[in-house]
């Protein structure tokens, strides 16, 4: 076993990569490694459900760094391999294979993985969740051999697949069991905006239903039966039916988690010298008062390299308000802010919805704004974090007004 002090992170995705720029560009100077399952140094996922699954983009764009990087900033990459356990008594972790290694601070960087559906038939050939670059590759040469294809889950990553297979020629179906794609994060009245791009791209978007089966013909999957007993067929399903925290490690440690491994806003663990960041954690968020996990790369970038001032032994207290992106079609958005399902008053409206160029704001019932949306509208989003910031009411009428310049907004 390696007594090593040196420190350690668990996880080489973005959330990985960041914290580990972040420590060498903080000036820590000692051992670092960082340890990952996947065999891919870590990448960028945002291109595997757009362009990459599109075939647009080669897989040399996606990686964070270039190869040398790591070697060059002394970090020690050691990918396909999978930590087993964690000794936050002993600062030990255990490697798959049986090796320990010691270390002085951990960073718990495990991510996210996909939530599977539990019905007979999933596990037929032709079954697909995205995740990885391999399930990108993998769902790409499906979409270009297959007729029809069945999204299940209308939420970000199924819309843009189903965006991506209409690209590709194929006939989608996306099933969805709320009455709208979206409708717990972006409420009604932007959650219809999706609804109406997909439809007019040629989607059939079915609410309001529950798969039963995923039914096969010769080991492969035929179609989806739905429980009213309707039978969509497919060539190909693509599940994407949300994601959930890899906390098995921190869990098994002893560590303390909910919905995420909990960590305070500077992103320390319940166990001493153990930090996270990125999609696994639920971090206490100052402005909002409470825990948040944030599934998004804005967050995995930036709460990993404060996550990385942390390790160092800096005071970091991480309020930056969450922001993410997606391009659908010829949509492409910002988002930036934070609205728990239903914790909103009012939607406004800025420009023009129908032609699909607006900003959306979400206001409570004070009129603060608490969120906001560009689509197809650039250079606005760090405008509409300053209104959100300012947390003062803001009046409706100047909010709709697109002469009214939101910088001049925010003092009230
Ligand atoms: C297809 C797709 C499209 C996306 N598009 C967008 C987008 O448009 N906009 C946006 O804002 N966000 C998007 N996201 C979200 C964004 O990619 C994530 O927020 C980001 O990848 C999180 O990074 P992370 O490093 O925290 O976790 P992950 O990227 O999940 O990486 C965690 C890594 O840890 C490894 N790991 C886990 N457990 C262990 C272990 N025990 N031992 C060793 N390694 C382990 C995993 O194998 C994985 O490589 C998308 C995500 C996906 C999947």
């Amino acid at each position: 076993m390696s007594t090593d002090n040196g420190y350690v992170i668990v996880g080489a995705s973005l959330a990985g990569a960041n914290a580990a720029q972040a420590l060498r560009a903080e000036g820590y100077s000692g051992s670092l490694t960082l340890i990952g399952a996947e065999q891919d140094r870590p990448y960028e996922r945002p291109p595997l459900s757009k362009d990459f699954l599109m075939g647009k983009t080669g897989r040399d764009k996606l990686f964070v760094h270039p190869a040398e990087w790591y070697g060059e900033h002394d970090v020690e990459l050691r990918l396909g391999t999978t930590v087993t356990a964690l000794d936050p008594g002993a600062h030990q972790i255990s490697l798959a294979g049986g090796e320990r290694l010691g270390y002085g601070r951990l960073l718990l960087a495990t991510g996210a993985a996909p939530r599977r559906i539990d019905v007979p038939g999933a596990d037929l050939d032709g079954v697909y969740y995205l995740r990885t670059v391999g399930d990108s590759e993998r769902i790409r040469a499906a979409f270009a051999q297959a007729g029809r294809v069945v999204v299940i889950g209308a939420g970000w990553i199924g819309l843009e697949a189903a965006a991506a297979a209409r690209e590709a020629g194929r006939a989608v179906t996306v099933l969805e069991t709320a009455e709208l794609p979206l409708l717990r994060v972006l409420g009604r009245e932007v959650a219809e905006v999706f609804a109406g791009l997909h439809a007019e791209h040629g989607v059939d978007l079915r609410f309001g239903v529950q798969v039963a089966e995923i039914t096969g013909a010769g080991g492969s999957v035929a179609g989806v039966r739905l429980a009213d007993g309707a039978v969509v067929p497919a060539d190909v399903v693509v599940v994407g039916i949300g994601a959930g925290p890899s906390t098995g490690l921190a869990e098994a440690a002893g560590i303390a988690t909910d919905n995420g491994v909990v960590t305070d806003a500077g992103l320390r663990t319940s166990a001493p010298d153990v930090f996270a960041a990125g999609d696994v954690a639920s971090a206490f968020h100052p402005r909002f008062g409470r825990h948040i996990r944030v599934e998004h790369w804005d967050n995995a970038i930036n709460q990993a390299k404060a996550a990385g001032l942390a390790m160092t032994g800096q005071e970091v207290s991480y309020d930056r308000l969450p922001y993410f992106f997606t391009d659908q079609y010829d949509l492409g958005m910002e988002y930036v802010g934070h609205v728990a399902p239903g914790g909103y008053q009012r939607v406004v409206f800025r420009g023009d919805v129908p032609g699909r160029e607006f900003i959306a704001f979400w206001l409570d019932e004070d009129g603060r704004v608490l969120a906001g949306m560009n689509v197809n509208i650039w250079d606005v989003n760090e405008a509409i974090g300053e209104l959100i910031r300012a947390g003062r009411p803001v009046s409706p009428e100047a909010l709709a007004d697109p002469a009214a310049a939101l910088e001049s907004l925010a003092g009230g």
